[in-house]
């Protein structure tokens, strides 16, 4: 209880738990909160992340609770770490830079496809009106809706399918990404985008992928550019 105790008999309120020095309290809450600073800092604004709206989400979302217990130690490790079924939970950077190129607005409906851990859709969902997010293995789109739901990220709808196929009944959306990596972007997907989005994808066959950012302006008209070199799960194929 963190709350002042009311004592009846001297008729005044106890703070004494409050004398605790807060940084202690925050380690005592969330042990992970010094490797998460490191994180934000050492990983994300150290290589040019600026967005101050960002990096406080990043600060706030307690990433070790996407990871399985397995892997719980390397979750602020600079790289991606296993969550099963052929699936990684990206590399902090990764999200860093993808939601920075994505650049989602507090009134921006986002589809996300690859939901996986579920930790990308919980960074979208803080920046975003709202996140809809499709995920191809059952188990993890019923364990990320599961977290999302517990740690009350209200704004997300988790759905179990084939990001192949879109989300037609939700479209268009302001902003599309794509988490696991297609040969190609589905062109069902540049459809679902709405005039003036943008849509954010690791691109490629195999693991030699580029990070693609695609805007739709305001006549509809596409401009497509490169982010750079990335390794993605490659996107399943859908339709079976
Ligand atoms: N965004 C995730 C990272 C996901 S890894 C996170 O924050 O943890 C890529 C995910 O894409 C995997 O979970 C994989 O199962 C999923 N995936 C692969 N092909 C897919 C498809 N065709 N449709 C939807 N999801 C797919």
């Amino acid at each position: 209880m963190l709350e002042g105790r009311h004592d009846s008999r001297r008729g005044r309120v106890s703070h004494a738990i409050l004398v605790l020095p807060l940084t202690g309290l925050l380690f005592w809450a969330d042990p992970y909160a010094a490797d998460r600073e490191r994180m934000v800092r050492e990983q994300i604004e150290s290589r040019g992340i600026r967005g101050a709206e960002l990096l406080r989400v990043l600060r706030a979302t307690p990433r070790h609770l996407f990871v399985p217990i397995a892997g719980r130690r390397m979750a602020y490790d600079d790289h991606p770490v296993p969550i099963g079924y052929e699936a990684t939970i990206s590399q902090p950077y990764i999200v860093a830079l993808m939601t920075e190129l994505l650049a989602p607005r507090k009134t921006d409906r986002v589809l996300e496809i690859g939901t996986g851990s579920g930790y990308q859709a919980a960074v979208l969902s803080q920046l975003a009106q709202q996140v809809y997010t499709i995920e191809i293995v059952p188990e993890l789109a019923k364990s990320a809706q599961r977290i999302l739901s517990d740690l009350g990220y209200r704004n997300v709808t988790v759905r179990q399918g084939d990001g192949y196929k879109g989300w037609p009944e939700q479209a268009p959306f302001d902003g599309i990404m794509l988490t696991a990596a297609p040969p190609e972007i589905p062109q069902t997907l540049i459809g679902e985008l709405a005039n003036g989005g943008r849509l954010v994808a690791p691109v490629g066959a195999g693991w030699d992928q580029e990070l693609v950012v695609i805007e739709k302006d305001a006549n509809g008209r596409i401009r497509r550019r490169s982010a750079g070199g990335v390794a993605f799960v490659p996107m399943r194929p859908g339709g079976r």
